[in-house]
């Protein structure tokens, strides 16, 4: 009989975690022939969350959870969850419905019979979405495609199920800085997408503002692609060569006209224009420099505070 961990990272979801359970309930007792365990990560939610999950605990002994010191962000939590599974397969699902658990046994079914290592969920539409949060998502994925070795798809979920060799190689990622969908990417395997329409959160709201976005977005370029530092040596070498042609045509105006002193607005102009590339490229290699100084100190993910595993 397989065993299906299903991860649920939880943060601040009291309003939703009831509905969660009950459809999680309804499609696991669909599936007669799989044995599941429910995985709840608190990532140090401020509201009744966790009680919420114990009071499930206490009545169904699928239910396990795992409670952080504090809010460590979602990646922390589905790393959390895949280092503490013990399924032969494993998924993520988001606790506020917008990964539809009804999904499943179709997903179970294309790894099982299909021969697929993992199977993942992709948006197609962002309906109930801000419209420049779409777009800015759209420019991401465009960007991190081109720069980047990996595949990341467009409107891609971190809802997927995935085949316990994976989560092995997920959990051998040790990185601090940690970005799932190219993770995902980078690791390789054979994954079948499942397109579905976008659904909108049962209750509470997301936890993601335009800037979380944001930076999350650069994390993900600067995580998987060295490009933006060969762009700044490009900016570097440019300009030396702008400036070598600059060099000789001064001189050889030197000696044809002489030279009256002239042109101070112009200098101010181009030093700060050079003064602002310089600061753009340290500010770069700056983003890099930080995490390789995350990445070194090698502090733990996630600090647990309780726990029923
Ligand atoms: N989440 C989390 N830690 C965080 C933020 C979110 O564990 O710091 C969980 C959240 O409880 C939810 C899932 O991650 O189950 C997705 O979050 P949300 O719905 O806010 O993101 P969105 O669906 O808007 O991208
Ligand atoms: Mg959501």
């Amino acid at each position: 009989m397989d065993k299906i961990t299903i991860i649920v990272p939880v943060y601040n979801e009291q309003e939703s975690l009831r509905a969660f359970y009950e459809e999680v309930n309804r499609v696991t007792g669909e599936m007669k022939e799989q044995e599941f365990e429910l995985l709840f990560i608190d990532d140090g939610s401020k509201d009744e969350s966790l009680s919420i999950i114990k009071r499930f605990a206490e009545s169904d002994s699928r239910v396990k959870y795992v409670s952080f010191s504090r809010n460590f962000g979602k990646e922390a939590a589905m790393y959390a969850g895949f280092v503490h599974a013990t399924g032969d397969f494993v998924v993520v699902m988001d606790a506020d419905l917008q990964d539809p658990p009804a999904m499943l046994p179709e997903m179970y079914k294309a790894i099982k019979e299909e021969g697929y290592d993992s199977v993942a969920t992709r948006r197609v539409t962002r309906a109930g979405e801000p419209k420049i949060r779409s777009f800015f998502a759209r420019r991401f994925y465009k960007i991190i495609n081109r720069i980047s070795d990996i595949d990341v798809v467009d409107g891609a979920r971190d809802y997927r199920l995935m085949s316990r060799t994976m989560v092995d190689a997920i959990v051998s990622m040790s990185e601090v800085n940690r970005f799932s969908k190219g993770i995902f990417g980078w690791i390789g395997f054979k994954t079948k997408w499942v397109a579905y329409e976008n659904v909108n959160r049962v209750a509470g709201e997301t936890k993601w503002s335009f800037w979380k976005l944001f930076k999350y977005s650069l994390e993900g370029i600067v995580d998987f692609s060295a490009v933006p530092l060969q762009i700044s040596s490009f900016f570097g070498f440019l300009m030396c060569i702008i400036s070598i042609i600059a060099i000789i045509f001064l001189i050889v105006r030197q000696m044809v006209f002489g030279d009256p002193v002239q042109g101070w607005a112009s200098q101010t102009c181009i030093m700060v224009f050079i003064g602002g590339i310089q600061l753009f490229c340290i500010g770069i290699l700056g983003q890099y420099l930080a995490r390789t100084y995350l990445e070194v100190k090698k502090r733990p993910k996630f600090i647990v505070k309780e726990t029923n595993i």
